[in-house]
């Protein structure tokens, strides 16, 4: 891979206009080979380029009056160009790789082998497909603990299979709905979307949540939406999963994370707004509260416990 491509020797000035480099590069960074397509700063190299083939550098001759060549193509010129679409890409997957490998490292094989042959999370949950929510936020070791499904506006029509995966194969006891502050896929749900295409419309549509009044476009409305989509699925789970909640196999929360700090808790933090279908602050207050002082096993609780995490709906 760090096989250095051979200068172009195709001078900018005999090139199309679109194919000229938007300024000269002084990027030394070694790189991969690529074609002369790539060091246009336009496409990745050929997929029909032989694996350890070089192609020759085409020769523009210079014709009359051309001036002498006295600029060349810098290969990989489109790194040069930080939005250019394939530099992005190639920047993600190299940090793709070295994290993965990073992570690999300091993991260890013990690490995987506890959980190399089965899954025990003990929670599923729906989250929004934002990149800003990522499960770091939310746990420090998720690796076989979450059962996490992601879509945009965290809804449970469009991964109702996954959803019931989660919770009555791996027999998660918490089914988490877990919305953000921010969140577009609320926002669009509250604005016209015929135009867009159907995939995207049909998410969208499932998004049935009581409209706020207002506009969208205030932070507020938007937020009391976010809450208002979170709590409508939290009811669609109990149109499923009402039997687990009720025999004590399952809880069923609703929660926002917010990474906006338009919440009361602050900026990065989950405030729970839903619990087994209870909305009022004041006893999901105190729920939070609770769970906050209760001693935690200092192991996770083998299934056969599972009835003493047993959750009574909340009386009304
Ligand atoms: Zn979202």
């Amino acid at each position: 891979m760090s096989r250095l491509f051979p200068f172009l020797l195709a001078s900018a000035a005999v090139l199309p206009a679109g194919c000229k480099p938007k300024a000269p590069s002084t990027h030394a960074e070694p790189a991969p080979s690529a074609s002369t397509s790539a060091a246009h700063g336009h496409a990745p190299p050929h997929a029909s380029a032989k694996p350890g083939t070089t192609t020759q550098p085409a020769r523009h001759e210079s014709h009359g009056s051309t001036p002498a060549k006295t600029r060349f193509l810098v290969p990989f010129a489109w790194e040069a160009d930080q939005e250019n679409a394939f530099a992005k890409g190639r920047s993600f997957l190299k940090n793709l790789i070295d994290d993965n490998e990073a992570f690999a490292r300091s993991a260890g094989s013990t690490h995987f082998r506890a959980f190399a042959d089965t899954q025990k999370p003990r929670a599923t949950i729906v989250a929004c497909s934002d990149s800003r929510v990522q499960s770091v936020a939310i746990d420090a070791t998720p690796e076989n603990d979450l059962f996490t499904i992601r879509n945009i506006g965290n809804q449970l029509t469009s991964s109702a299979g996954s959803v019931d995966y989660g919770v009555h194969h791996l027999k998660t006891p918490v089914l988490l709905i877990l919305g953000h502050t921010g969140c577009g896929a609320v926002k669009a749900a509250m604005k016209d979307y015929k135009k867009e295409g159907e995939a995207l419309k049909k998410e969208l549509d499932s998004l049935t949540f009581e409209r706020p009044k207002g506009s969208v476009d205030s932070d507020a409305v938007w937020k009391e939406a976010v809450v208002a989509n979170v709590n409508a699925q939290v009811r669609g789970a109990f149109a499923t999963y009402a039997h687990e909640v009720e025999v004590g196999e399952l809880m069923i929360v609703g929660a926002v994370y917010d990474f906006r700090g338009d919440l009361e808790a602050g900026p990065g933090r989950v405030t729970f707004v839903n619990v087994n279908g209870n909305t009022e602050p004041a006893k999901v207050a105190s729920f939070a509260r609770a769970v906050k002082v209760t001693p935690a096993p200092a192991e996770r609780p083998p299934k056969t416990a599972r009835s003493a995490l047993a959750w009574r709906p909340l009386a009304h």
